[in-house]
């Protein structure tokens, strides 16, 4: 089986490798009815940790996975109403998804087990488990934003979705705007009491602790990575074979959420108003497929092939390409050379919980000198605060910050870039695991009694560290 490309992933990793947990997830692989409800867990084991596989049936991706985690709620939550799709055998079959996930769990766990969800695939699966096993040790982090509760309303089936998070004793999110936005909706949306200040709810089955703990990298990893020979050499590499003075790049999987068009409107803004930087200045677009399935995400990439397909149609000079397109993912050594040959990340998402890729970039080019420019809509903006921000909404307003940051003198850019290393270092993914276990523990419910060797639903049974 080969890990998809995404934050989700790339964060969980790690504390699932050092805590030695059991991670049980749809592994992308289709099933009948038999074998998703007679046989629902193949047993895998790594050297690392334990899979266990949830198979779904083809109509059941269709409706959970494609349906309403792909094109309602993570639209919704990205307040993207107007592609958010809203119908109710999605939700059926999200809720019968979500129950298989708490059948599987409550079959894999054992008393005092911890089990951790990750993300809004289970929003459902909190109350599930606390419904067959009352006071169970659940918690779950909330891996993409939280909408306002305007927005979180819209959804036909808020109060349903609103009270499944409300089976865990503790919610993380990665900012305190999201934070306050969840415990706005329970308020108004549910009439719950909700004490804003200390961020609990009290729910109609356990009080839920809920916090901002946004997820970090394990930097070390990546510095280690940025140091190997033959890293080093493939960075000299693509910058050869670039050319020009200026490298500047954007990595993201192919969404809609993440700015694509906007940035390359940017660059397209740039080199008219600033001709001389045409045969100077390349930006490669490292576009990865994502959700193909889906129809706005393939609207998406033609959109974009075109706006390409234009800006180097026009700015083309003397045989030098402005804009580098990749539409595949690369692996990290591969993904590693292009951050350190880049002289700037251009992160500019519409919205994004977090943005994991502005951490990677600043971790390894920490030493070397770079720069970030982010966009305030991700939830990295709050913790990153050496970056050089611009709305991606205002092209004309990203290109300046982008001629900003080429044009900054070696000193300032140091300065910024160390600024963001130490931020990146010491909130990292061990400082992330140890604050969620904080707050997790810290709850009243503790029994005293969880095993440190079983972990569930993505899960991560309690006391290791990174
Ligand atoms: N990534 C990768 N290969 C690529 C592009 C991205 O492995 O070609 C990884 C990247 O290292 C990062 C993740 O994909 O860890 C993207 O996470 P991010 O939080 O930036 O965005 P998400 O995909 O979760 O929306």
């Amino acid at each position: 089986m080969i890990p998809s490309v995404s934050g989700l992933v790339s964060a969980i990793q790690p504390v699932i490798r050092q805590i030695h947990g059991t991670w049980l997830a749809w592994g992308g692989r289709y099933g009948s009815e038999e074998d998703t409800l007679g046989r629902s867990l193949t047993l895998r084991k790594t050297d690392k940790w334990l899979f266990q596989e949830i198979m779904l049936t083809e109509a059941e991706v269709a409706g959970y996975y494609e349906g309403m985690a792909n094109s309602c709620l993570w639209p919704l939550c990205h307040n993207f109403v107007e592609k958010s799709v809203f119908d109710e055998d999605m939700w059926q079959i999200y809720r019968r998804v979500n129950r298989k996930f708490a059948d599987a769990v409550l079959k894999t766990t054992g008393p005092g087990d911890m089990i951790w969800i990750h993300d809004f695939h289970l929003a459902l699966l909190p109350r599930y488990i606390c419904r067959k096993k009352p006071g169970a040790r659940v918690s779950l982090f909330w891996h993409i934003p939280f909408p306002p509760p305007e927005i979180c309303a819209i959804l036909p089936w808020a109060k349903e979705f609103l009270y499944g998070l409300l089976g865990c004793e503790f919610i993380g999110f990665h900012t305190e705007g999201y934070v306050l936005n969840f415990l706005q909706s329970v308020r108004e949306i549910c009439g719950l009491e909700a004490d804003i200040t200390n961020g609990v709810v009290y729910g109609p089955e356990r009080t839920v602790r809920v916090g901002a703990v946004p997820i970090g990298i394990d930097w070390r990893e990546f510095e280690e990575i940025a140091s190997r020979p033959r890293v080093v050499r493939k960075a000299a590499e693509i910058r050869s074979d670039i050319g020009g003075e200026y490298v500047i790049i954007g990595v993201d999987r192919l969404d809609y959420t993440k700015g694509i068009p906007e940035r390359l409107l940017a660059i397209e803004y740039l080199l008219e108003r600033r001709p001389e930087y045409k045969e100077k200045l390349t930006f490669v677009q490292i576009a990865v497929p994502s959700r193909t399935d889906v129809a706005a995400y393939r609207s998406l990439r033609r959109q974009i092939e075109e706006i390409v397909g234009r800006i180097n149609g026009k700015h083309t000079e003397n045989f030098h390409v402005p804009v580098r397109y990749l539409f595949k993912p690369l692996n990290r050594e591969e993904l590693v050379a292009h951050y350190l040959a880049a002289d700037m990340a251009v992160v500019t998402p519409l919205k994004d919980g977090l943005n994991l890729v502005a951490k990677e970039y600043a971790a390894v080019r920490s030493d070397t000198g770079g720069v970030l420019v982010l966009s305030p809509f991700a939830g990295a903006a709050v913790q990153l605060s050496g970056a050089l921000t611009a709305n991606p909404y205002n092209p004309q307003e990203t290109a300046n910050q982008i001629i900003a940051g080429l044009e900054m003198d070696e000193t300032e850019k140091k300065r910024r870039m160390s600024a963001l290393a130490r931020s990146v270092r010491e909130q990292d993914a061990n400082w992330w695991w140890q604050r969620i276990q904080h707050n997790w523990l810290s709850g009243t419910e503790t029994t005293g009694e969880s095993s440190p060797d079983s972990a569930i639903g993505g899960g991560l049974p309690q006391g290791g560290t990174l």
